[in-house]
């Protein structure tokens, strides 16, 4: 009998506590792993020095040296939660249509660029189906 849990039961896990949103862009600080949403902890650290949740002093003078992507994070986001990903995509779309320009593919001429905006950049890398069926296994370690 598989366990049914509600999206709501998750909340905790995948919403930033900065925009009360679902992650977009999952970023997490290498000092305490808490995570956000990128562009809320790239905004959030322009004035400040500290991790919002747990105020962990982030790297002082290049605090985006701390931050990380995570993918796998970002990964179940988008399969937990329905239509997010197809509406992220929209507004995207959206965004760059109202300012008259074209989402441009990342070529690799920005290899040096950090790791950051290459990794959530690449059109191929991610791609979610509404019915797709996901499996995750959750294992304890002491
Ligand atoms: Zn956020
Ligand atoms: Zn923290």
């Amino acid at each position: 009998q598989p366990l049914k849990l509600r999206i709501r039961d998750f909340n905790p896990h995948i919403v930033c506590s900065l925009c009360a949103g679902y992650y977009i862009d999952a970023t997490t600080i290498t000092e305490c792993l808490h995570t956000f949403c990128k562009s809320c902890i790239v905004k959030y650290l322009q004035c400040n020095k500290c991790c919002p949740q747990c105020t962990t002093k982030i790297h002082e003078t290049q605090p985006f040296l701390n931050l990380k992507p995570d993918r796998v994070l970002q990964d179940i986001v988008y399969k937990l939660v329905p239509g997010l990903y197809e509406s992220e995509e929209k507004r995207k779309q959206e965004f760059f249509k109202s300012r008259g320009l074209i989402p441009e593919k990342k070529l690799d001429d920005d290899a040096e660029a950090p790791s950051l905006t290459s990794v959530y950049d690449d059109p191929k890398s991610h791609y979610y189906c509404h019915d797709e069926q996901v499996c995750l296994c959750l294992e304890s370690y002491g």
